[in-house]
């Protein structure tokens, strides 16, 4: 066997030389220098020079269990040497306990189906969520309604979904039939009010989009539980049950997204049940296998799911994914599920979310700090010019600040370039083997990094 390479070889330059020749990178092309990242332990990881950063993003969004947990990697390596492949055109025995695991989790009966990333499960339930309705004699219930400021996914469909115009120019047209309202951004309500004396006016527009649209052409409502890569928008707690109030009238599903706030993110198993509603459809994937391997899930309420496993014509439903549902990535994100059950890493999600929510007030004073927002273990960090007039921090600010942090030796994210000027969020991330030394670490970086911009 050829003896593995010892990283500290590599030459950096040597393989930056590479990269800039031959890689495509994800988004930023713009950056000349990427971190080559060889290892992750936990909360950290390594780049090819050997410098350690603590990734306050946990991947994008994805490491919930932290890095370099060897149970998964042998509960993968089993699952390659017994059944590497097959399609769940028929079935495999990881995939049936993964199902019943998350339907589990859900709390309530769901069937699952099973695909490979987020714009794909979410493709499967806007197709379904069509589908199902045309089971019920509605065939004229096409719209999606989304919400400004979400993202939803990549493909053509689910980038239709996303509210975020910077991503989708030079590529449109997307799908047809996706609409959009405004979110519930308190910070800068779109209906000029204040919680607490408002009518919850970001929910009512839901019935309202409705009405104008009539509602026998909407198919369903997507939203994530809190909106994460748009800006970490987290909404007052009633809102989700209005929205669940408004669709029930209505006759249209509702589409939770938890690709993010899924699988311990939120504090809960799943974001949604922060405020106690039940979804028709939930979509999942990243925290799933703690991004070890790639897999999504579409969970589709029993009752619903029912209309389409009879054997009249046209009655099932017609879509195939080679990869989805991969024996090896169920086996695995089954493993990450049993091991967040063990060692109750949902309990300690939320735990780390409030020592980091309670700890990033010591920022609350800076003049650049707007607003800090959190959600289980993820937070915003709002940049402004002025407190007064919230004008959105310059570009070269939040990138001085996310530069300052990682040469500190923290990863940080931000509210990718979405809007024009509205690039100006901080979010944090991180996985949940992260410890309160981390905290004080990140908070720390944070303050040294911020002063640079006062
Ligand atoms: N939904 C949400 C809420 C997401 O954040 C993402 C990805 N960041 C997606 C869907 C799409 O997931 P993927 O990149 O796996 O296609």
């Amino acid at each position: 066997m050829a003896e593995a390479k010892d990283l500290k070889t590599w030459n950096k330059e040597d393989l930056l030389e590479k990269d800039r020749t031959y890689m495509w990178h994800h988004i930023s092309q713009y950056n000349p220098n990427p971190l080559i990242v060889t290892e992750g332990k936990g909360s950290w990881i390594t780049d090819v020079e050997g410098n350690r950063y603590f990734d306050g993003m946990a991947g994008i969004w994805c490491t919930n269990i932290g890095y370099g947990r060897p149970e998964l990697a042998e509960a993968a390596y089993e699952q390659l040497k017994t059944l590497a492949f097959f399609p769940l055109t028929q079935s495999h025995i990881p995939a049936i306990e993964l199902s019943e695991k998350i339907s589990d989790w859900l709390g309530d009966e769901y069937r699952i189906f099973f695909s490979n990333s987020g714009s794909e499960a979410n493709e499967v339930a806007f197709k379904i969520a069509r589908q199902y309705h045309h089971h019920r004699g509605q065939s004229n219930r096409y719209k999606i309604i989304s919400r400004y400021r979400a993202y939803h996914g990549n493909s053509l469909g689910s980038l239709a979904a996303t509210g975020q115009s910077i991503r989708k120019m030079d590529y449109e047209p997307l799908a047809p039939g996706f609409l959009h309202v405004q979110p519930p951004y308190c910070y800068r309500c779109s209906f000029g009010k204040t919680y607490g004396r408002c009518n919850l006016e970001c929910a009512q527009v839901f019935a309202e989009a409705i009405n104008w649209e009539g509602e026998e052409t909407i198919a369903e409502v997507i939203m994530e539980p809190a909106i994460t890569g748009g800006g970490v928008i987290v909404p007052p707690p009633e809102y989700l049950p209005k929205v669940r109030e408004i669709c029930d009238k209505h006759g249209v599903l509702l589409h939770i997204d938890e690709v993010i706030c899924g699988f311990g993110r939120s504090g809960r198993k799943f974001g949604h049940q922060n405020f106690g509603i039940k979804p028709d459809i939930v979509t999942m994937a990243k925290g799933i296998t703690s991004g070890y391997l790639p897999l999504s899930a579409t969970a589709v309420r029993a009752q619903i799911a029912a209309t389409f496993m009879g054997t009249a014509p046209n009655q099932h439903f017609r879509h195939v994914n080679t990869f989805g549902g991969n024996p090896v990535s169920c086996k695995l994100a089954l493993k990450n599920m049993e091991i967040m059950e063990e060692e109750k890493l949902v309990e300690r999600s939320e735990q780390l979310g409030l020592e980091l929510r309670q700890k990033l007030s010591a920022l609350e004073d800076h003049p650049r700090v707007g607003d800090i927002r959190s959600f289980g273990f993820i937070a915003g960090i709002e940049l402004v010019e002025d407190r007064e007039t919230k004008e959105p921090a310059a570009p070269d600010k939040v990138v001085k600040v996310i530069n300052e942090c990682k040469k500190r030796g923290l990863i940080i994210g931000k509210n990718g370039d979405t809007i024009p000027g509205f690039n100006n969020i901080l979010t944090l991330s991180p996985p949940f083997s992260t410890t309160s030394e981390d905290i004080d670490f990140i908070v720390g970086v944070l303050k040294e990094a911020l002063a640079t911009i006062e």
